[in-house]
């Protein structure tokens, strides 16, 4: 009896073990898998929004924006922009190459919104003449706050040559989703992404592409379908997420 207890009490360790994230973030969670270089990254059904200081678990947003990710992240391979995909995974997971997350947060935007209007005054849904491109510091103690390539430089985050890379890169991006979002209907916004250092040393895109981190607008009512609907309490975020995952499968 004491031994089976022990085999049990191991394996519950062991499996327990397993399941341990080798890091949790506020909407995903990643873990080792049988090959050291591969992990599996977990969509969470939690929101947050404002730093963190708003929460909220909507069911099914693990599965959408997994769902999501997964389309852009294939899309973008097919035209040669390299990702960390690795697999499939099934409806939460994603199977990814381990990278090293660079602490640099690249945010592209075409049309004025969220921070950008808060900062400026300028009214949300000004269409920029180019695209933007804007460097955070990815720190939530301090709140992602806006920096340039000569604070990444000076602080280590990344070099000269590697911010000219994660902008031009970015814009690339930039033009391939603006087309892709077009043909379901959808404006491309503004959106967020990172990149990450494989153990080669090449910087690859990493991380979602997802409505969590693209402001998304219905191109022709101007609808918004996408983490706004919770920022601003404008209810249905995920039926939101469901539409823009309906048109991409559909288009
Ligand atoms: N974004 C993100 N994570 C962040 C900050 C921004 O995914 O930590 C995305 C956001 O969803 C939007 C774009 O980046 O699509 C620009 O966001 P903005 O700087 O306007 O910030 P916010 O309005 O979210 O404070």
């Amino acid at each position: 009896m004491r031994d089976a207890l022990l085999a049990l009490t191991d394996e519950v360790w062991q499996v327990s073990e397993v399941m341990t994230p080798l890091y949790e973030g506020k909407a995903k969670r990643l873990y080792a898998t049988d090959d050291p270089e591969i992990l599996r990254m977990e969509f969470k059904d939690e929101a947050t929004a404002f730093n963190a200081e708003k929460k909220a678990i909507f069911e099914n947003k693990g599965k959408l924006n997994k769902a999501i990710t997964t389309l852009i992240y294939q899309m973008l391979e097919e035209k040669g922009v390299k990702t960390h995909l690795a697999g499939e995974g099934d409806e939460i997971n994603l199977m990814v190459r381990k990278v090293e997350i660079l602490l640099v947060e690249v945010i592209v935007r075409n049309v004025a919104a969220g921070s950008f209007c808060k900062r400026t005054g300028v009214a949300e849904g000004t269409e920029f003449k180019k695209p933007i491109v804007e460097f955070s510091y990815k720190s939530d103690e301090l709140g992602d706050p806006l920096i340039n390539d000569d604070y990444a430089r000076e602080m280590g985050l990344a070099s000269e040559e590697e911010c000219a890379l994660l902008k031009r890169d970015a814009l690339i991006v930039n033009e391939v989703l603006i087309d892709f979002f077009a043909k379901s209907g959808l404006r491309l916004i503004d959106f967020k992404i990172e990149f990450g250092r494989l153990s080669s040393g090449e910087i690859v895109l990493a991380d979602e592409v997802s409505p969590d981190t693209c402001r998304l607008w219905d191109a022709k009512t101007g609808e918004k379908l996408d983490k706004d609907r919770f920022r601003q309490d404008l209810g249905g975020v995920m039926e939101g997420y469901q539409e823009v995952l309906r048109r991409l499968s559909d288009s």
